[in-house]
C-alpha cells in the first residue's frame, strides 16, 4: 500500500510561484489519483511488495503509469522550498564544471521543459562517474528506467501551472528556480550510489 506524502511546506507557502490553490489539485487530487489507482492495480499482485522505484523499473501500461507518476511528483513535491538556500555544494560545482555558469545550466534546462512536446518532465539527473544530464521523459516517465539517479525536475503537464500561468509554460518554468530546494539536490546528488 503506498500512501500520499505530505508536503513539507504550508499549502501557501511557496505561493506565488505555485498558489495554494495549484498544489490542493495537483498534490491533494492528482497525485491521490495515482496512489488511489496504483494500489488498486497491484493487489494481489508480485508488485504489491516491491518499492515504488523497482515497480517503475519493472511495470508497463497502467501500473508503470502510476508508479512513475508517483514516484516524479514525489520527487517534485519534496524539492522546493518558501526561502531557499543560494545554490551551493558539489551538485552545483559539477554544474559549472559542465555547463559555465548555474545560470547557463538554468537555461538549457527550461529550454528543454519547453520543447517537451505533450506531457513529461525535464529533469537533471547524475551518471555512475558523478557526471550530470538533463533528458526529457514523456508522460510518467523517470530516469531510473534509464539507470540514471534523478536529482531535480520540473513537471511541465499543464496541471502543474494551468491555473497560475495558463498557456505560459516557460513563464511557469522560470519562476520555478526560486523554490527549489539545493540542499535537497546535493543530499540526492551525495546519495547518488
Ligand atoms: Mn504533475
Amino acid at each position: 500500500m503506498f500512501t500520499l506524502i505530505e508536503l513539507p511546506y504550508a499549502k501557501d507557502a511557496l505561493a506565488p510561484v505555485i498558489s495554494a490553490q495549484t498544489l490542493e489539485f495537483h498534490h491533494g487530487k492528482h497525485l491521490q489519483g495515482y496512489v488511489d489507482n496504483l494500489n488498486k492495480l497491484i493487489a494481489g499482485t508480485p508488485f504489491e511488495t516491491l518499492p515504488l522505484e523497482e515497480i517503475v523499473k519493472q511495470a508497463t501500461g497502467g501500473m508503470f503509469n502510476n508508479a512513475g507518476q508517483i514516484l516524479n511528483h514525489n520527487l517534485y513535491f519534496t524539492q522546493f522550498a518558501p526561502k531557499p538556500a543560494v545554490p551551493a555544494g558539489k551538485v552545483v560545482d559539477q554544474i559549472v564544471k559542465q555547463w559555465g555558469s548555474v545560470d547557463a545550466f538554468k537555461d538549457e534546462f527550461v529550454a528543454k521543459g519547453v520543447s517537451l512536446f505533450g506531457s513529461g518532465w525535464v529533469w537533471l539527473s547524475a551518471q555512475e562517474d558523478g557526471s550530470l544530464v538533463i533528458t526529457q521523459e514523456a508522460g510518467a516517465s523517470n530516469p531510473v528506467t534509464k539507470g540514471l539517479k534523478p536529482l531535480l525536475t520540473f513537471d511541465v503537464w499543464e496541471h502543474a501551472y494551468y491555473l497560475d500561468y495558463q498557456n505560459r509554460r516557460a513563464a511557469h518554468l522560470a519562476e520555478l528556480w526560486k523554490i527549489v530546494d539545493w540542499k535537497v539536490v546535493e543530499e540526492r546528488y551525495k546519495n547518488k550510489k
